[in-house]
């Protein structure tokens, strides 16, 4: 079958959404009761729903995931440097500088992406305050190891937790580790709320630092206690999320399906290195990234699939420390962050892809290799 040259593009993701006439439904109450934000009926059930789904014991939403980062960066006023990975989006460098701190850039670790422990360890300085570290493309971090460093240097973990929606560790929701969790709920994300961000947190005095940032420092309408801003989610992205909501573990448990298609077939491949999954950790399969290893090299690969019209993306190239705003600016040895980054593809990977399309994709990665 020509997929390629008779269908549409293959994309790499496709946002989830409900039946129109289920957002019409929902969204209803809104003109019945003419509250469109600030802290409406929709963003209180959503917040409380999420708390439940994501088993963590508090729930914070943003109107975005970025702002609910810097946010709690905010919420602990820090102020000194901040361990942090180089392969990841730009959000996550990007709220440590706009906080007002250094980022530092630390190695990953080969088999899943995530910060390298050793790494960690081997930066922390007397001007170190915080490690964020990132769940990066659906992979969970070494959180016992990160815990214990962090106990031992005294450092804040905030972990941009952006891919790992609905992640478990040893049956604990991912949220429950660190002091804070960020998790983005952007229409590219497994779950959405058009635009969203959520923080979890285990110290419930959190809640009033983050409402105060959030609603402009607003203790009630006459009493401004701090200089807060305006970051809060709307009730019809918290509408889209109530929907959604209903449809995500259908959604995690079709993607898991092609995940299993793409492993079974590809994993055995020369060339191509397939994601690893661990027995204790249940997965929310965001991403299917492969590293490119053979004689055809990633670029050929990525340039080849796209003819073929299988829009796969380079997650994540280049590094954040090669950023036209970062490059030159911060010392880092990176040689793992370096390889993975020039080897990477993201298959295309969502709830709705066919069989047929998964088939299409592994059969013309298998033609490109003359497997
Ligand atoms: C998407 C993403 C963010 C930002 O979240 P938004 O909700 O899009 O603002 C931050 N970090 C990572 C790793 C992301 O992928």
């Amino acid at each position: 079958m020509d997929i390629g040259k008779t269908m549409k593009k293959i994309n790499v993701t496709q946002s989830l959404l409900p039946k129109l006439e289920d957002y019409v439904k929902e969204i209803e109450t809104i003109w019945d009761s003419h509250h469109l934000t600030s802290k409406g009926s929709k963003h209180q059930e959503l917040e409380a729903k999420l708390k439940d789904f994501l088993n963590v014991q508090n729930a914070s939403l943003f109107a975005n995931g970025h702002l609910a980062l810097e946010a709690a960066l905010e919420a602990y006023q820090l102020h000194g440097e901040i361990i942090t990975t180089a392969f990841t989006f730009p959000s996550t460098a990007h709220a440590i500088i706009r906080a007002g701190c250094i980022p530092v850039f630390a190695d990953i670790k080969r088999d899943d992406f995530t910060l390298d422990p050793a790494s960690i360890e081997k930066l922390i300085t007397n001007r170190t305050v915080a490690i964020m570290p990132v769940h990066v493309l659906g992979q969970v971090c070494d959180v016992y190891a990160i815990e214990s460093i962090a106990q031992k240097y005294n450092l804040k973990v905030i972990y941009d937790a952006a891919h790992v929606f609905g992640v478990e560790i040893d049956h604990k929701g991912v949220g429950q580790f660190g002091d804070v969790s960020m998790f983005s709920m952007n229409a590219t994300k497994v779950f959405n709320t058009i635009e969203g961000g959520l923080l979890t947190y285990n110290d419930l005095s959190l809640t009033k630092q983050f409402e105060l940032i959030k609603y402009y420092g607003m203790e009630s309408a006459e009493s401004i206690i701090y200089p807060g801003s305006n970051l809060k989610m709307n009730e019809f992205q918290a509408a889209m999320g109530l929907c959604n909501l209903v449809l995500v573990n259908e959604e995690i448990k079709r993607r898991g399906m092609v995940v299993k298609t793409y492993l079974a077939e590809l994993s055995r491949i020369e060339g191509i290195e397939c994601p690893i999954y661990k027995d204790n950790i249940k997965y929310n399969y965001a991403y299917f990234p492969i590293l490119v290893t053979s004689k055809i090299n990633r670029d050929e690969m990525y340039q080849k699939l796209q003819e073929n019209g299988i829009n796969v993306r380079k997650y994540f190239y280049p590094l954040v420390t090669d950023f036209e705003c970062y490059r030159n600016q911060y010392s880092a040895d990176l040689p793992i962050s370096k390889f993975v980054s020039d080897c990477v593809i993201c298959l295309p990977l969502y709830g709705e892809l066919t069989q047929d399309e998964v088939k299409y994709i592994i059969s013309t990665i298998k033609g490109l290799l003359n497997e």
